[in-house]
Parts: structure tokens; sequence; C-alpha cells
């Protein structure tokens, strides 16, 4: 056997010559192979796919985060700018006043001369001052460093007498400078912006003029993002965030501390540094950092602007938390794009396919249409042709048949005329001879009539009579022969009838062992019939006296056939079924010859003598069966003998019995 390929593709009869000859390993090698490769080209396509959904999604989160950053690093850089300068020109307005103070007489006069009278004086021009200006407190510190007078005499917070011998701006004051400090303030202990001026009297100075600012109004400015301003040394002193207040932003060193903590600049505050960590730095002095500990600490875009003088930094803290959600977003959105293109670009190419397999199939379809149709015309035009050719041997078939026909017809009639001249024969020879009987008794009758023995006289005219009948016999049943059929309807009690013909063959039947039996087929049994019984169940679809003329024949050829046998032997079977009735007539005879059993029903067909048989037995008792629904065939039995099978409808009998008294057994 061939090895079978487990190539499932068609291919063409060199292939199939290529497949059969290659090997089945090679073949499925093959098969692995091209999976392999298959599936190595999926993977790769989806490595693909995955790597540039990776990169999209990357090159948008960068594009989207640093758009926002710099759109951030803007907004930070103007609104920087913007409160740079808001407090800067705060700042230099105030810059001037101590200046102006200390030009006063009032205020040279309560720092060289501080009579009550002169303080006083002293204390309600600064009072006046600080109040049309605006300013916090407004308050003069002769060289001692304690105050003398100050804008806020009537209060018990007053700096009057208060020493600041320790404050830097006084310090620099004093020094013949311009003082700029931010502190808390020692008796208010509200932070504030300090500016001084050394008080000159005759070009030596006498004592310092100071300002004191309020500025936590700089914590309202634009409160939505962080806002600090740090000192010099990077301490938060001004944040809209209070937790970071105080804290710095960069570690200070010992000695700076010491400073800090002498000037008490922060008063009591711990100065610690602020939890800051900077992730990036970028272009225009702006920083990413995180403030607070952990990796979820918020992130800040810092803004850094230097005030110059003082030396001051405003820091503006942006949250790039939102730029983190847009960029984000804009991944999502690009990533569902992306996804959804390659989905599209799928379904695309599956569509595609599907349409070019359609297409394929379509084309497959109306090839093996076409192939249909070219079949079906191949087989229309075989079917025509096998038609044509049907019908002209139907036509020479009837034109056979009725040749055929013609020729039987002919046959007939010549038949006929043949059995017409047997027949005649026939009965000329059958008449003759009764008729010269007839002849010979009438002479005689008419001698013994002249001579007066009216006793042998009656017994010639007997014979006569018998004569006359024989003839009538014949001649009836020529007329039989030819006659009508008798309605079949009719129906014969098969037991008298068979009663009947025994009766009327008694003479005949003497010396002859006659067995007549009675087997029901439904049960097998087989019992000896008595005639004398009539068995009124055993009714035949048929006429008494017909029936009686077919059993006249069986038996009267039975004795024919078994006249020289020693001892003669009839056997009558009646063979009860439901809906049949058979009678089986057998004897010991010779039996039928091969040649004639063919011939047997065929009227005037004879094996007898001339004038022994007529011929027209078997063909007229064939004839009755055929006509009452039954039938007449003959055989020789198995055990020597002629064998003939009457079979005739059973006819259906009301009886007292409600059943078969037969096939009952009764
Ligand atoms: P006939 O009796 O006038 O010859 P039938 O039609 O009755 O006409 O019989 C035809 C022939 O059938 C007979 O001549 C005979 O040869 C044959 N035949 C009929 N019955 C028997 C039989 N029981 N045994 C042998 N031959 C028979």
């Amino acid at each position: 056997m061939k090895p079978v390929s487990a190539r499932p593709t068609l291919t063409s009869s060199a292939d199939e010559a290529d497949a059969d000859d290659a090997s089945p390993y090679a073949t499925i090698n093959d098969l692995h192979r091209s999976d392999i490769a298959n599936v190595t080209r999926r993977l790769l396509i989806l490595f693909a796919l995955v790597a540039g959904l990776v990169v999209a999604c990357g090159l948008t989160y960068s594009l989207a985060w640093q758009s926002g950053i710099d759109h951030l690093r803007r907004n930070a850089a103007v609104r920087v700018d913007r409160t740079t300068s808001a407090l800067k020109s705060t700042l230099e307005r105030y810059e001037s006043l101590p200046y102006l103070l200390a030009e006063h007489p009032i205020v040279q006069d309560a720092l060289v001369d501080p009579t009550p009278a002169n303080v006083q004086r002293a204390n309600l021009y600064l009072d006046d001052l600080n109040r049309h200006a605006r300013a916090t407190v407004t308050y003069i510190i002769p060289l001692d460093g304690f105050c003398v007078a100050a804008s806020n005499w009537r209060g018990p917070g007053s700096f009057i007498g208060a020493g600041y011998l320790f404050r830097p701006y006084f310090v620099d004051a004093v020094k013949g400078g311009v003082g700029r400090f931010f502190g808390i303030g020692t008796i208010s202990q509200a932070p504030g912006y300090y500016i001084s001026q050394p008080v000159r009297r005759e070009g030596k100075i006498v004592g310092v003029a100071v300002v004191k600012l309020d500025l936590e109004w700089f914590q309202g400015v634009d409160a939505s993002e962080p806002l600090v301003v740090t000192d010099d040394h990077g301490v938060i002193f001004l944040s809209s965030v209070p937790a970071w207040k105080y804290h710095t932003i960069r570690p200070l060193s010992g000695p700076v501390a010491d400073s800090i903590y002498q000037a008490r600049q922060y008063a009591q505050q711990p100065i610690a540094p602020l939890p800051v960590s900077i992730e990036r730095t970028l272009e225009g002095n702006a920083q990413i950092v995180r403030i607070g500990g952990g990796r979820y600490a918020p992130r800040y875009l810092a803004s850094r602007r230097g005030m110059g003088e003082p030396d001051w930094h405003l820091i503006t803290m942006s949250p790039v938390d939102p730029v983190d959600a847009d960029a984000r977003k804009a991944t999502i959105v690009t990533a569902f794009g992306y996804v959804s293109l390659v989905l599209l670009a799928f379904y695309w190419r599956m569509r595609r396919a599907r349409v070019r397999e359609v297409m394929r199939s379509r084309a497959l379809l109306q090839k093996a249409y076409a192939e249909l149709n070219r079949r079906v015309a191949e087989r229309t035009a075989d079917l025509s042709q096998a038609n044509e050719q049907l019908q002209k041997e139907v036509a020479e078939r009837t034109r056979a048949e009725q040749e055929l026909r013609a020729a039987h017809d002919e046959l007939i009639q010549a038949s006929k005329l043949a059995a017409l001249g047997q027949m005649a024969a026939g009965i000329t020879h059958e008449l003759n001879q009764p008729l010269a009987a007839l002849r010979g008794f009438s002479d005689n009758t008419r001698v013994l009539l002249e001579r007066g023995d009216q006793a042998s006289a009656r017994e010639n005219l007997e014979a006569i009579a018998a004569l006359t009948e024989r003839m009538g016999k014949i001649t009836n049943q020529l007329k039989l022969f030819v006659g009508r059929a008798r309605p079949r309807n009719a129906r014969a009690p098969i037991v008298r009838a068979l009663r009947n013909v025994v009766a009327l063959l008694q003479k005949r039947l003497q010396g002859v062992e006659v067995d007549i039996t009675l087997l029901v087929a439904d049960s097998g049994t087989r019992t000896l019939l008595n005639l004398a019984d009539d068995h009124p169940e055993l009714v035949a679809h048929c006429d008494d006296l017909r029936l009686e003329q077919v059993l006249i024949n069986l038996l009267g050829n039975a004795l024919d056939a078994t006249a020289d046998l020693h001892p003669p032997r009839i056997s009558i079977e009646i063979e009860v079924a439901d809906a049949n009735l058979s009678f089986v007539v057998s004897d010991n005879g010779p039996g039928i010859a091969d040649d004639v059993l063919p011939r047997l029903f065929e009227p005037f067909f004879t094996t007898k003598e001339m004038g022994q048989g007529l011929g027209l037995g078997l063909a007229i008792s064939s004839s009755i069966a055929r006509d009452c629904g039954g039938s007449l065939v003959a055989r020789n039995a198995p055990d020597g003998g002629a064998l003939f099978v009457l079979t005739l409808r059973r006819a259906r009998v009301q009886t007292s019995h409600t059943t078969d008294p037969l096939t009952t057994g009764s």
C-alpha cells in the first residue's frame, strides 16, 4: 500500500506523482517547518505590535509630559516674575521711608535729647507717619540700642524700651549702611521686614530709624500654587504653605545657624531642612523637585527668581501631578488609538482575506457549476440519445409485436382450422360409433317389435337412450369448451361435489384403491375424509357442476392412466388453508412424459388413441379453474405417477360455530 500524503492541498497529477515519490516523513517535516514558520511569523508580528505600542506610548508620554512641563514652566515664569516684581515694588516703596525719618528734626531731637517732650513728639510723629505710610511699626533707636520712640507707643506691645543691639539691621545702620532684615519681632513675635537708616546730626550718627513691614499679605498672593520666599541662607520665611515656613531648602552651616540664632531672626523657631529632592534641572532656573518623603510625595516645578536687594529668592512651586495625569491621559488615548488602529487593520485584513476566500469559493462554485452544467448537458445528450434509441427500439418492438400478433393470429387461425379438423375427426369418430350402434339398435328394435318381443325391444330402447346420452355428453363438452363462463361468485360445497363425482364414477372405481384425505395446512393434521360427512365449512368459490366436471376429468384421466396397473391407486387429498382449498389428485400411473407436460393444457392435445380422448378435458378444466379465480397445475409426483393440483379460493361460510371446526381440530 502506498503511503498516504499528509498534505491537505489539491495537487496536479505531476504534484501527486512527486508526493507519491516523497517519503511521508519528509512531508510531515515540511508540515512542521511550515507550522513553526507560521508561529514564528505570528510571534514576530505580535512582538512588533507590542513594541510599536510601547514606543508609541513612550513617545506620547514623553512629548505630552515635555509639552505640559514647558507650558507649566512658562506659566510659572510669568507668575514668579509678576510676584517678584510685586514684592520688589512693595519693598522699594518703603525703602525711602526710614531715610525720610532719619532726616526729620523731631526724630533727631528725640535721639540726641530724649526728653519726655521730645520723645512724645517723636511718638506722635512716628504714629502719624506710620499710619499714612501703612507700615506696620515705625520706631527709632539711639546708639545704646534701646528704642526711645515708636509708632506703637500707646499699646501694651510697644517697642519703646526694647533692646535691638543684636539685630543686624541696627548694626548695619549704626555702621552707616542701610539695614534690611526679615525676622520675627522680639516684642510682637510677628514676622516682619525691617528697613533701617542711620540718623545723623551734624554728620554724626546718633541713632537708627526703623520701619517694620508686615509681609503676610504676600501669602494670599495667587495662592493657587505654592509660593515661597527664601532669605540669603535659603530659609523659607514667607510661604503660602504654612508647613514649609521656617524650613530651609539647603542645609545651614553651623556659623550661619549660629548667626541666625544670635540675631533671633526667627525667634525660637527651629530651622529644619525641607525634605526636598531635585529630580531634574530645567532651563530658565527651573527644577523638578519632590517635596516630602517617599516615592509618592508630590512633585513640583520650582521656578526661582532672585530679588537682588535684599538677597532673597522667590520660588513658585507648580504641581507636576496634573502634567503627569495629562501625559498619562494622552498615553492612554494613544494606546487606545493604537490598539483601535491595530484592530481595525486586523479586521480589515481579516475582511480582505474573507472577501478573497469568498471570491475564491465563488470562483470554485462557478467552476463547479459550469462543470455540473457541462455534465448535465452531456448526460442530457446521452439521455436524449438513449431516449431516441429507446423510442426506436420501442417502435421496432411495437412493429415486431404487431408482426408477432399478426403471425400469432394467423397461427391461431391455422391452429383453429387444424383443431377444427381434429375436432371434426374426433366428433366424427366419437359420434360414428354410437350412431352405428343406434342404427343397429333401432333396426333390431323394429324387428323385435314386429316379433312382439317387448322386453328385448325395451332393452334396446334403453341402450339407444344410453347412446344418445353419451352423444349428448360429447356435444355438451364441446358446448362447455366454447360456452360462456358461469357466474364467478357461485359456491360449491366440495365434499358434496366429491361425493357426486365418486358416485358417478362408481363403476369405474371398482377395484381401484382410492384414498381420500383431508389435510389442514395450518396445523398439518391429516385425516381420512368420510364422504358421508358434509363439511359445510369447506366451500369453494366455484360453480358446483363445473367443479364436478373438473374432478371427473382429473379422476377419469387418473383411471385411464392406471387402467393397466394392479392394483391401480388413486389418491385425493384436500388441502385446507385459510384462504384456499386444493384438490391434489395423484395416481400410480406412468406419469407425464417431459415433452407432454408443456402441452398438457392445450385444447385437443391428447396422447390417447383415436376415440379414447378428445384432448379437451384438461383444457376445459384449466379454463374453469381460471374462471373461478383459481388454478390447475400438473407435475410428476416424486415417487412416480402424475399429480394434478386444483386450487380454488375458499368461501367464507357462516356456520353455527364461530370458528373453523377444521382448524380448531373438531
Ligand atoms: P384426453 O383425456 O381426452 O386425452 P385430456 O385433456 O384430459 O384429454 O388429457 C390430455 C392428455 O394428458 C392425455 O391424453 C394424457 O396424455 C395426459 N394425461 C392426463 N391425465 C394423465 C394422468 N393421470 N397420467 C398420465 N397422463 C395423463
